[in-house]
């Protein structure tokens, strides 16, 4: 049996025809476009072209991009005034700071200060809590897409066994929460668990978000299992995910490829929680 190859692109590109719809919707209502607004600190390269392509898209949405970009050499104490302006700013409905920050900067304390209602990365301990304990609020973009791609593909979540490897606050954590919320049983898997593959060998959904190359092995995966690859690893044979792709594709039912699996899924969501950011806050009502 071969796995299903799950096209990520195609169901990214079908969000952000969504938000689109929704975006054309809004603003009359609003009486301008949502804004997304984005800040830039530093001059890291990964960090420029990932902030651009998110302009790029906000654009494409339809919606308006509202670029500040600071030098290396900006204090905390810069930088959490400017998230205040941009708090009070009531043309400003998503707030994303890019991280990491340069070194010597606290970036829990930035992030803290961003408007819970304002979070498109959903990365304060605000929206943290609000997912922990299922109720609504702004959700990290990438398990968000994770969630989508399993709805999107007709995956059962209810009642099924899912394994996470890996615990980050970025994806490991918010996702359990998402997948608890949809009422699956979750198990969260880190460095320091026992017997990893007889673990993993028992999710009925398996994902991987560990930033390791290959790691997880095709015989953890039960036959049949929804196999989704977080992970982004740069080696001397391109992109590879977080799963040894090829041993996994002839085992799983369907299966996530890196790239073009869950990647494009974290723009097309920061792209929705923006529309519902503005939803939220301009209209009294959710998109
Ligand atoms: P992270 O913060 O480094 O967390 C990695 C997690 O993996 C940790 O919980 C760590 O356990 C666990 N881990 C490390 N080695 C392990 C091992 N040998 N066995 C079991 N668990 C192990 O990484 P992250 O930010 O979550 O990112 C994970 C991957 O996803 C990276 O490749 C990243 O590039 C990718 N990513 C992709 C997107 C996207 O848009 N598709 C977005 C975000 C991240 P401990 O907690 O015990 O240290």
């Amino acid at each position: 049996m071969s796995a299903r190859i799950i096209d990520g692109k195609a169901i990214a590109l079908g969000v952000r025809e969504r938000v689109k719809g929704d975006v054309a919707e809004l603003a009359p209502r609003l009486g301008r476009p949502p804004g997304l607004a984005t800040v830039l600190v530093g001059d890291d390269p990964a960090s420029h072209v990932y902030v651009s392509n998110k302009r790029k898209a906000t654009d494409e949405a339809g919606m308006r991009s509202i670029h500040h970009e600071l030098p290396e050499s900006a204090t905390q104490e810069e930088l959490v005034e400017l998230v205040g302006e941009l708090n009070r700013d009531s043309e400003v409905d998503g707030i994303l700071v890019q991280l990491p920050l340069p070194a010597g900067i606290d970036q829990d304390a930035v992030v803290a200060a961003i408007d819970a209602s304002k979070d498109v990365d959903g990365l304060t301990a605000t929206s943290a809590g609000l997912l922990a304990q299922g109720r609504p609020g702004l959700v990290p973009c990438t398990p968000a897409g994770v969630m989508e791609i399993l709805v999107t593909e007709g995956i059962e979540v209810e009642g099924a066994e899912a394994v996470i490897v890996g615990r980050s606050i970025l994806v490991g954590r918010p996702l359990s929460a998402l997948l608890t919320n949809a009422n699956a049983t979750v198990t969260v898997c880190h460095s320091r668990t026992r017997d990893l593959g007889a673990v993993c060998r028992r999710a009925d959904i398996l994902v991987a978000a560990v930033g390791s190359p290959r790691m997880v092995e095709g015989a953890w995966v039960k036959p049949g299992a929804a196999v989704i690859d977080v992970g982004i690893n740069r080696t001397d044979q391109g992109l590879v995910g977080d799963v040894e792709f090829e041993a996994a594709q002839g085992i799983a039912g369907a299966i996530t490829p890196v790239p073009g699996g869950v990647g494009p899924m974290t723009i097309a969501m920061l792209l929705r929680n923006t529309v519902r950011a503005a939803a939220t806050r301009g209209a009294g009502s959710s998109v």
